[in-house]
């Protein structure tokens, strides 16, 4: 993903008129974002809500369009390729596993119809694609003739994550894929697609605000703030040496699992209107770091070898 944008015209009809002509109300939701997912890892992007997580992994399941950027699979620009044939080709193999597994099935199809249609919709054929993929996913083969509404959300989980599989993809986006789910179901759907991954030799972008599920999953962090990259890692790196102030708020936020007596501090300041970004380092209002500068300058993203990070005082 090179420089990454994502625009979204918020302004009200009703408002349009009112302003005739003068300039409306856009959300820059994703801004000049740019990492790169090598192959067979897992990418975590992190952040607090409305900082453009799911808006990215929208665009690169090409559910949304970037309004500038480059999105590249393989060498192969998938905005910009004329051969359109390749291109679609490519997206199949891309698919998307949703936050919530109650949502994304369809209640009036069975399982099996479920599954296979990422490869019947292309007029493929899907004869006992459904039940082998039910097994594969620690379900049974005698579960394709059901319906959603007989399973519980960890099993509806294992059935998105079934359907993502049956066009052989290499990445799958996977949004919040155990957020919705109770907290003795999340590690058993984390553990089978950690399997899946090795087993397929997939390829992951895990979005999650979730920093121990990120710690579990993730080869490489990228951490967002209003729709910014302000820092990237190796995870070993990230948790051992965060370098941006916002990382290491998260960082101070964050339940630790074997962390007993370690004091959590709550995310400090509000999230600030992003029609109205804070000039300069959009992070500014809420560091505890800030200098004058960091309000009148934004910062670049440089390499310190080893985290990338977007912060005037990170050496
Ligand atoms: Fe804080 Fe300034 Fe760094 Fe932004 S640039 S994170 S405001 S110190
Ligand atoms: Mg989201």
């Amino acid at each position: 993903v090179k420089n990454l944008t994502r625009i979204f015209d918020v302004s009200k009809p009703w408002l349009n008129r009112l302003l005739e002509g003068k300039p409306k109300a856009f959300l820059q939701a994703v801004s000049d974002v740019s990492f790169d997912i090598e192959e067979r890892s897992v990418y975590a992007l992190v952040g607090e809500s409305g900082s453009g997580k799911s808006t990215i992994g929208k665009m690169i399941v090409h559910l949304l369009r970037p309004s500038d950027g480059v999105i590249e699979i393989g060498g192969v620009d998938l905005l910009r390729e004329p051969d359109r044939q390749r291109v679609d080709k490519i997206r199949t193999d891309i698919q998307m596993v949703f936050q919530d597994p109650y949502a994304s099935l369809n209640p009036r199809w069975r399982v099996r119809d479920i599954i296979a249609e990422p490869v019947t919709a292309r007029g493929g054929k899907a004869e006992g694609l459904a039940e082998h993929l039910l097994e594969q996913v620690g379900l049974s083969a005698a579960d394709a003739g059901k319906y959603p509404h007989e399973f519980s959300g960890g099993q509806r989980q294992r059935i998105c994550i079934a359907r993502a599989l049956a066009s052989e993809p290499k990445l799958i986006v996977c949004d919040e894929p155990t957020s919705a789910l109770d907290v003795s179901v999340q590690a058993q759907v984390l553990n089978l697609m950690s399997d899946l991954k090795e087993e397929f030799g997939l390829t992951y972008l895990f979005i999650s605000h979730d920093l121990t599920v990120v710690e579990h999953m993730a080869d490489r962090i990228g951490v967002l703030y209003l729709g910014r990259l302000v820092e990237e890692a190796p995870r070993d790196v990230l948790f051992a040496d965060p370098k941006h102030p916002y990382t290491q708020m998260l960082f101070a936020a964050a339940p630790k699992l074997d962390g007993f007596g370690r004091e959590v501090e709550p995310p400090k300041g509000e999230i600030p209107d992003p029609i109205n970004p804070p000039s300069g380092c959009a992070y500014h209002p809420r560091c505890p770091k800030a200098v004058a500068r960091c309000t009148l300058e934004r910062p670049e993203m440089r390499d310190l070898g080893g985290n990338r990070v977007a912060c005037h005082l990170a050496e």
